[in-house]
């Protein structure tokens, strides 16, 4: 069993280093000591025997605590205290110095807490512990200087979660949705040179991956760009193959048929839609941002966005080339055909390719072949999103979220035409529901005391959002031409402030929600899929809404509400439940809690009855969520895809299937890689070689929205490998 320290290293569980502490404690007093040695070693045992039941790693302070607990269940209130002021005394100590020993653990390799804090970065790379290294600086002074002492508090407490703090010290923001069409139409400036209007699809291909990269280091979350916005290049390399041909062949004498001619400049126009298309691919997943990890970059792929119907056809040309690479996967180190993680690729259901009679159903087929070996794309209904994303004119909108499922709200321009493109989330805070719900029923259940507790609570987020907010007021669009002056997101003047994007919806602001599920568990007996428990859960979500209205009408700030995708925080926030309020059943009894308004992964509920409930929460969250259906090996069966596909279509509005396609590089398995526990700890291993090496292994899990493939902290593996079957 082992054991993380304060450095975030491990080390193997010691009995007798928890004896000793004891001793120590109940040694050191005038009297008479109030522990025997059998009891001593009672508690040491006891508290071995609850750590290798709970199976997983735990860390120092978990074991202080337990020890506390334990000392005073013996009838030993003076050792306790004694314990108690030992450790408080070696906290303050340590507090004097907080980065030291993070940042040379990180780059030593031991620092466990990074090295699973974010499964597309690895930590042992330089460049990623060069990221991390300026994170924890960034986080120290987050923490010491620049947020106020209640948020820093209530964040360690896992009473909220103010997120990226690693990038707090800097002005930077979280996510965009890309302004593609107007940098390639009107021209845009990368690294001081003018970089003018492609004459060509493939140059077009180029410039957007170049675009990406630099957009994603000037930023810390997603970014998504429309291949709508590529579509009209393809017309252009057309008209110029054309010529080209005719030229060469009056050059040589041949006379060709108009036909012929056609079918010759289609062929080349697809070769070079082939050759586009892959460079987006291999140039997103080399790429090594600023921030030490591939643009978390997400691809939108949505016929009705094209301006006419040959434009369209041409769009089509191109997804149907994206997902046949996609399907076919990228080559890893040793030139085996695996999964990407990036970019992550939305498809949009829509009239047009949602019936086997539709015109471009072909494409639909596609994708869901594409699911089933690749996990993506994801699913957004036009049907749906027209019916919830309304804007100030009435009319319906269909657009992409963020690669973190972050979804603007509706906007319209100063010429009330809408507007997607060019805009971006401000930040995220999010609340800790479970939180609210455990403090409300220390002394049994009470529902009004939790409303109480959720009033505050969300006045606590407001201000940990007006932080992030405030934080971005005065920023100079010189922090990021590429975002603010050179149309990724605006161009605005040099010297001049992003003042004006921050207010009146252009971008928005995130309140984060987690655990919807253990919180209505808690506070009424129910689970979220009974009718009493639904009808709660509906009414929390409501009340969060109605707080971010009451911010938005008073600030003029786009307040929105949001599925957090949680990480490693899914941990840390377990891990804090379990300290203010031990283990309760069925709410704090596991190493994570449930993301946004899911349903608990280990309640049996097949998929259409689980879309069906979620949507009913979705519509909900407008700042942001994801459903999703956990199935198993799916390629041999595409007919089912197909069906759960245009039951999302017809019920729900963003919905994705998490497949499995491992690899094991040892023996060359190729199906799901198992999670064991062993001697405590998590570990993945091959089910055909027994391989435990996780640099030998390619896996990649759906986990909060992006495909990650470093693995995980302790707490999401524990929920990976629970996750039940819904088809
Ligand atoms: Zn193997």
């Amino acid at each position: 069993m082992k054991i993380i320290k304060r450095d975030g290293s491990e080390e193997n569980f010691d009995r007798q280093k928890i004896k000793n502490a004891i001793r120590k404690a109940n040694e050191d007093t005038a009297g008479k000591p109030e522990l025997s040695e059998r009891q001593i070693d009672y508690i040491s045992l006891v508290i071995e025997d609850h750590c290798n039941e709970v199976g997983r790693a735990f860390s120092v302070e978990e074991i202080q605590e337990l020890v506390e607990t334990h000392i005073i269940l013996q009838g030993a209130p003076e050792t306790a205290k004694r314990y108690i002021r030992y450790r408080f005394t070696r906290n303050l100590a340590r507090t004097a110095n907080t980065t030291d020993n993070q940042i040379l653990s990180l780059i030593e390799c031991n620092n466990e807490e990074v090295k699973q804090e974010n499964s597309n970065k690895n930590p042992t790379v330089n460049s990623v512990q060069r990221d991390y290294m300026a994170g924890e600086v960034s986080k120290d002074l987050t923490r010491r200087i620049l947020l106020p002492e209640e948020i820093v508090k209530a964040h360690e407490e896992g009473i909220i979660h103010f997120h990226d703090a690693d990038y707090f010290a800097q002005h930077m923001h979280n996510c965009d949705l890309v302004n593609l069409e107007d940098m390639l139409q009107n021209g845009t400036v990368i690294s001081g040179t003018m970089i003018e209007k492609p004459h060509s699809f493939s140059t077009a291909c180029n410039i957007a991956t170049q675009i990406i990269a630099q957009v994603a280091s000037n930023q810390y979350g997603g970014q998504s760009i429309s291949l709508t916005h590529l579509a009209p290049f393809v017309q252009v390399s057309r008209d110029k193959i054309r010529r080209r041909l005719s030229a060469e062949m009056a050059e040589i004498g041949v006379q060709l048929t108009d036909e012929q001619l056609c079918s010759m400049v289609e062929k080349r126009v697809r070769e070079e839609v082939e050759r586009g298309v892959q460079t987006i691919q291999y140039q997103v997943v080399t790429l090594l941002t600023t921030n030490g990890q591939a643009p978390f970059v997400t691809v939108f792929m949505y016929l009705n966005e094209a301006k006419n119907e040959q434009e369209k056809a041409d769009l089509a040309i191109i997804i149907e080339e994206v997902l046949k690479q996609r399907i076919t996967g990228t080559k890893n180190e040793v030139g085996v055909w695996v999964t990407p993680a990036f970019p992550k690729l939305i498809y949009v259901l829509e009239e047009d390719n949602i019936r086997e009679d539709s015109k471009y159903w072909y494409l639909t087929e596609l994708a869901a072949k594409c699911t089933a070996k690749r996990m993506v794309p994801d699913y957004i209904s036009e049907k749906m999103m027209l019916e919830l994303k309304v804007d100030q004119n009435g009319n319906g909108n269909c657009y992409t979220c963020m690669g973190c499922r972050s979804f603007l709200t509706p906007y319209v321009d100063a010429e009330g035409k809408p507007k997607y493109y060019g805009r971006f989330n401000q930040g995220v805070v999010t609340i800790n529901l479970v939180d609210v719900a455990c403090s409300a029923c220390r002394g049994g259940k009470d529902e009004k005391k939790f409303w109480e507790i959720l009033d505050e609570r969300l006045d606590l987020c407001h201000r940990a959002l007006r932080c992030r907010h405030e934080r971005l007021k005065g920023t100079l669009s010189d922090a990021a031409p590429i975002l603010w002056q050179h149309g990724a997101l605006a161009r605005l003047a040099k010297g001049q402030t992003i003042d004006e994007l921050l207010y009146g919806g252009y971008s928005t602001i995130s309140l984060g929600f987690a655990g919807l599920w253990e919180c209505v568990y808690e506070v009424t007996g129910h689970k979220l899929t009974d009718a009493e428990g639904e009808k709660f859960g509906l009414a929390v979500m409501q009340k969060l809404n109605d707080a971010c209205m009451g911010w938005r009408n008073a600030e003029n700030i786009h307040y929105s509400l949001y599925g957090t995708p949680l990480e490693s925080t899914t941990y840390k926030f377990a891990k804090c439940l379990q300290r203010r309020f031990g283990v309760i059943e069925g709410v704090t009894d596991k190493n994570y809690i449930t993301n946004s308004y899911h349903i608990h992964v280990t309640e049996p509920i097949d998929a259409f009855a689980k879309l069906a409930l979620e949507s009913k929460f979705q519509a909900l969250s407008p700042g942001g969520a994801i459903s999703y259906v956990e199935v198993p090996n799916m390629q041999q069966n595409i007919p089912a895809v197909l069906e759960v596909m245009k039951f999302i279509y017809d019920h729900i509005m963003y919905a994705e299937l998490n497949t499995k396609s491992d690899y094991c590089q040892v023996c060359g398995y190729e199906g799901e890689i198992e999670i064991v526990n062993e001697g405590g700890k998590l570990v993945w291993r091959c089910p055909n070689c027994g391989c435990e090496d996780q640099s030998k292994m390619n896996v990649a899990r759906r986990t909060c929205g992006y495909i990650g493939s470093q693995y995980w902290n302790q707490g999401r593996t524990q929920e990976i490998k629970e996750r039940v079957l819904h088809l």
